[in-house]
């Protein structure tokens, strides 16, 4: 069947998010809250199995790797030392055509010929707007290009055919409104505080004034010392938190991809500087002269190669829950994107509908951030490395994820139409929903083939009272059998058990006590004894 193009694909997904009790948008029934989600009861189960699954690849199958849960509101000198509240409140611009956000500060002065307009109007259906707008040509462009940037701007704002109006020349020299990119009108310059604001106490003065974090990593950072002593880890070793982050974005967008309030899942990975190492072991292995396919710690190893090994494990664990690499993009930051104290950033991408986009960064942060706490404090964040017998500040390494976003690129990638019989065995639609078993949100559905015999709704629920410990189970007996398919295939739950009269009996002793287990993606279905029931789906799900 022909891929749904993007914008109605995403239509479609964000419907049945609805629909279905995915995703809801917050605070509905009084006109939403921009930037705001909330789960209903298959979200909810979906970002808790990610989590869970995350944690348990990252803490409880590792030796070296300890969890936190640390207070969203902390310290607010901790902002100050993360740079958080200065690059967090700058006075930015944006791009009146691309919405580009650029720091004010830094658009570089340009002169040129400005073309003014005062409004544009449709042909044919005489709608008109009044927004003005004016677009920079450097000298010697003609005045063609100017219309141009002006006309899409109004297409923009729904003047699908605009004549221009009013159109006005002026020479202007060393000006800083406009996009140097492409010459359109930037915004006012607004001060832009990304962090949500909040008091502690009652009394809401400044000394009161604190912050919802946006991000739990410093949290990490300000605990390591804490967390060191308290589970007697050693460097290389590493602290992960899953938690809620706030951001106070000024153009959410995209569905959930761009929130408000979001969930993060960071690690911070400590490790020995260069310096430390090359006198421990002689030398310093680099990701130019390893294996990167096979990848396994080793003493020697650098920054490069431990940064390289991580991008590797999260990659791994993507694929792990259904994320295959072809849906993936690896990108290397290059020179001139990375932050100044990031040494290597690696974005794993994913391929959204509407784009290729940031699902998580991997940085390789130096000790910059444990240096500015031990500024900022005053309290020593170096450690005594007695395999080394050296002091140091550890460097670090941070996987940086959200879980908001995976389970947007999850119910993405899982998104599927396909062709299927109905009842009376004509082809239909079929939304299907194929989530990895791993982290579907109800795992296994139990139908009695009728719901009017109290034998098969029975042993029905002996089967859901059997498979519950377990797993997540939906128990449905409304509707023909096939719509009860379809409603699971729609929620994604990757197998269905029906119990039939051959359950109970009626079609001879041999297939007593046997159902019928069904495949959501092949629709297949095979009879099985209901004592294999849970050790063979423990396994698919696991
Ligand atoms: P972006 O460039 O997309 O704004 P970022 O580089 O600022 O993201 P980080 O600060 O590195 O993001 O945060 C790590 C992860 O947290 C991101 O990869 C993303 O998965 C998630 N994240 C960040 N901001 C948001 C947001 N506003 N809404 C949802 N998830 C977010």
């Amino acid at each position: 069947m022909a891929e749904p193009k993007t914008t109605e694909l995403m239509e479609k997904i964000v419907s049945l998010c609805k629909r279905r009790g995915f995703i809801f948008q917050s605070s509905e029934i009084y006109g939403g809250l921009n930037g705001f989600w909330d789960y209903g009861p298959l979200g909810a189960e979906l970002k808790r199995n990610i989590k869970d699954c995350w944690w348990r690849s990252m803490t409880q199958l590792r030796e070296d790797v300890v969890g936190l849960e640390a207070s969203i509101i902390m310290h607010p000198r901790i902002w100050e030392a993360s740079g958080h509240t200065s690059t967090f409140s700058d006075l930015m611009v944006d791009c009146l055509l691309t919405k580009k956000r650029f720091r004010a500060d830094q658009i570089e002065p340009q002169s040129g010929t400005a073309y003014f307009y005062t409004g544009a109007t449709e042909d044919g259906t005489g709608k008109e707007t009044k927004d003005v707008f004016s677009v920079l040509l450097p000298p010697g462009k003609p005045p063609e290009s100017a219309r141009k940037v002006a006309k899409q701007f109004y297409q923009q704002r729904s003047i699908n055919n605009p004549t221009l109006l009013g159109e006005r020349v002026e020479q202007v020299k060393d000006s800083t409104k406009y996009n140097p990119e492409n010459g359109s009108l930037l915004t006012e310059p607004r001060p832009f505080n990304l962090m949500l604001e909040t008091y502690v106490g009652p009394v809401q003065s400044s000394e009161n004034k604190s912050y919802l974090r946006p991000e739990t990593a410093q949290a990490i950072f300000v605990q390591y010392k804490s967390v060191l002593e308290a589970s007697r880890q050693k460097v290389p070793f590493g602290i992960c938190q899953i938690g809620k982050a706030f951001r106070n974005e000024i153009n959410p967008r995209n569905f959930t991809f761009r929130s408000r309030e979001f969930e993060q899942m960071e690690l911070e990975f400590f490790i020995r500087p260069e310096e430390v190492i090359q006198k421990m072991t002689g030398s310093v292995a680099k990701l130019s002269d390893s294996q990167p396919s096979t990848l396994n710690p080793q003493p020697n190893w650098g920054w490069e190669l431990w940064h390289k090994y991580w991008v590797e494990e999260r990659v791994k664990w993507y694929e792990s829950i259904g994320l295959s690499r072809d849906t993936l993009v690896e990108y290397w930051q290059k020179k001139d994107e990375l932050a100044h104290y990031a040494k290597a950033t690696v974005d794993i991408l994913f391929k959204f509908p509407f784009g290729t986009q940031e699902l998580e960064g991997i940085a390789a942060r130096g000790d910059f951030d444990l240096t500015q706490h031990q500024k900022f404090s005053g309290k020593s964040m170096e450690y005594f490395d007695e395999e080394a017998k050296a002091k140091y500040v550890p460097h670090v390494i941070e996987p940086s994820a959200g879980v908001d976003r995976l389970a947007l690129a999850l119910i993405c990638n899982a998104y599927c139409e396909d062709q299927a019989p109905d009842e009376k065995g004509k082809m239909e639609t079929r939304v299907v929903m194929k989530f990895h078993p791993r982290i579907a949100p109800l795992k296994v559905a139990v139908f009695p083939l009728l719901k009017n015999k109290p034998e098969l709704v029975n042993k029905t629920k002996e089967v859901r009272d059997l498979l519950r410990p377990h797993m997540t189970v939906f128990y449905d007996e409304a509707g023909a059998i096939g719509r009860r398919y379809r409603r699971q295939d729609e929620a994604g739950t990757p197998f269905g058990v029906t119990i039939d009269f051959e359950t109970l009996g009626e079609k001879g002793p041999d297939l007593k006590d046997t159902v019928t287990l069904r495949d959501r993606d092949s629709m297949k279905q095979e009879r099985m004894k209901i004592s294999e029931l849970v050790p063979l789906l423990v396994e698919k799900i696991r």
